[in-house]
């Protein structure tokens, strides 16, 4: 009924339920397409209530023995599963390139690594956290107890599958919960092979459950379940406010890592080195512009705005937009058509506010396997004020706006003046001025020279219309855990 989840065959995935690979109990799939072909690839479960049911129920099963598991053995599985995907990588990194249209070299070289990093990163974190004690001049002692919540559920997006799915359940599982995730019904593929190495790996039943399906049908249905005590979603902000206002009447934990807006902001004595500019591309372009981090809108010092812009347009017209497969590719196809769709008429929409089109703005026609395939021509836009929709709301696609600016206090009311929060980056020679930019960036993370260099020990969200509550190192495991005092008397 159900086949392995493979880069080269047309497979039918199956959900993961109380240890056990699944089919959806209604019977109804949906299809998975390769963006780079149009064609479909592979079949997803379009679960419903009944499967979420299902998942929950032996979810709240496992849900005590797991936590009394104690935390050297959770790690121990979870270790083991990273084994396994890292043993898998070639084959994982084909698979999301597939599913998601990115180049496979990202998927080799950041997608998976990261993913099994995530698994290592949580597993080694929840042996080495200690809980506080306070003593009250010696009159009592208390200490905290952080107990795992029980059933939780984590709910990733499509641009990243793996590296956010893993970013959720890791820390989840370490924790001590029993989980119910849902990965995007656009890119289901890893995860559903993940569970199938979560089998291998000897995860007790229920404690790891994969409900695949859409947002309406398992995302909604998780969400308002009764049993499922906290929500960590990543997604868009229209979803993310979805889930909180249908959260809120039910007290649920939540943490919302949502959209961006990015400011990257270059003043005139930033080192533009070769490399530096390189970074400076990367970080609009890179994943075709899907990644929540990337900075869409570029604000220059006037002073420098031309040469700039010239040397900028120059390397971004040399990107190559082409087959995912081929190593010579920078950027792949939009992930489905309903996204392509939308950054086409992002770009339009662009061009009638009055945005002039300095490079790409157009599909791109491939040829041969690729020629029904969701490609956009890397594309940078002046000229917009900083108020446009298109400099205001979330392209997420391998769209740049380029913004002059006259001084460090321009810079930062444009960079602050969105609604969202999530990063920004700024390249400057200037050490007083970079920590001075920082501290005023309203934005969740700041890189200063540089740009997604991560530790995964340190807080990751957003601020405003990017989010609520903060993922990564122990503010993942407190999130996953309902602090106790206890309080003792000293006599
Ligand atoms: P969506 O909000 O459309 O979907 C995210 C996940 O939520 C998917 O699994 C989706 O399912 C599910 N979902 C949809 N509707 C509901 C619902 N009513 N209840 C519960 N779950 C639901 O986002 P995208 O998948 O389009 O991802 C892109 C967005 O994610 C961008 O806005 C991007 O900025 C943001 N993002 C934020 C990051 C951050 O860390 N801040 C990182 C990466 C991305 P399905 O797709 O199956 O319908």
């Amino acid at each position: 009924m159900t086949t392995r989840a493979s880069p080269d065959t047309t497979a039918t995935l199956a959900n993961l339920i109380d240890g056990r690979l699944q089919a959806p109990r209604e019977g109804r799939y949906l299809d998975v397409f390769e963006p780079a072909t149009g064609a479909v690839f592979a079949r997803c479960p379009d679960s419903g209530a009944s499967d979420v049911e299902a998942a929950v129920c032996a979810a709240s099963h496992a849900a005590p023995m797991w936590a009394a598991t104690p935390a050297e053995e959770r790690a121990r599985l979870i270790s083991r599963l990273a084994d396994l995907v890292e043993a898998d990588l070639e084959a994982f990194a084909q698979l999301e390139s597939r599913d998601s249209g990115k180049p496979v070299a990202l998927a080799r070289t950041l997608d998976i690594p990261r993913a099994v990093a995530n698994l290592r990163f949580f597993a080694a974190a929840i042996t080495q956290w200690a809980s506080e004690a306070h003593a009250m001049d010696g009159r009592a002692l208390n200490y905290t107890l952080r107990q795992p919540l029980g059933v939780v559920a984590c709910i990733s997006p499509w641009n990243l599958p793996l590296y956010l799915f893993t970013w959720k359940i890791a820390p989840a599982l370490a924790a001590g919960n029993a989980v119910v995730a849902k990965p995007s019904e656009v890119t289901p593929c890893t995860a559903a092979r993940l569970g199938e190495l979560a089998i291998e790996a000897g995860f007790p039943h229920g404690v790891l459950n994969i409900v695949q399906g859409s947002g309406a049908g398992v995302g909604q249905a998780l969400v308002e379940h009764a049993r499922v005590k906290a929500i960590s979603f990543t997604g868009s902000t229209r979803t993310g406010a979805a889930i909180a206002a249908s959260a809120a009447p039910r007290f649920k934990k939540l943490s919302l890592e949502l959209g961006g807006k990015n400011p990257a902001i270059v003043f005139a004595d930033a080192d533009l080195s070769d490399a530096n500019l390189d970074t400076i591309v990367r970080s609009g372009f890179a994943n075709q512009g899907e990644i929540c981090l990337c900075g869409s809108r570029l604000l220059v010092e006037r002073s420098i705005y031309e040469t700039f812009k010239t040397r900028y347009l120059e390397r971004v017209r040399a990107l190559r937009v082409g087959d995912p497969r081929e190593a010579t590719s920078d950027l792949g196809a939009l992930v489905s058509k309903a996204h392509y769709d939308k950054v086409v008429a992002c770009i339009e929409r662009a061009r009638a506010e009055g945005g002039r089109v300095l490079c790409g703005g157009t599909p791109v026609q491939l040829e041969g396997r690729c020629a029904n395939g969701w490609f956009v021509a890397p594309t940078v836009i002046e000229g917009l004020s900083n108020a446009s929709e298109t400099n205001q709301e979330e392209i997420f696609g391998p769209v740049v706006t380029l913004i002059p600016f006259d001084d460090e206090a321009d810079a930062l009311a444009l960079a602050n003046g969105t609604g969202y929060g999530l990063a920004a980056s700024l390249w400057t020679r200037d050490l007083d001025r970079a920590h001075r930019c920082a501290a005023a960036l309203e934005f969740g993370i700041v890189w200063i020279n540089c740009w997604l260099l991560r530790d995964l020990r340190t807080p990751f969200g957003g601020v405003k219309h990017s989010g609520v509550g903060r993922e990564g190192g122990v503010e993942a495991l407190r999130f996953f855990t309902e602090p106790k005092n206890v309080c003792l008397r000293l006599s």
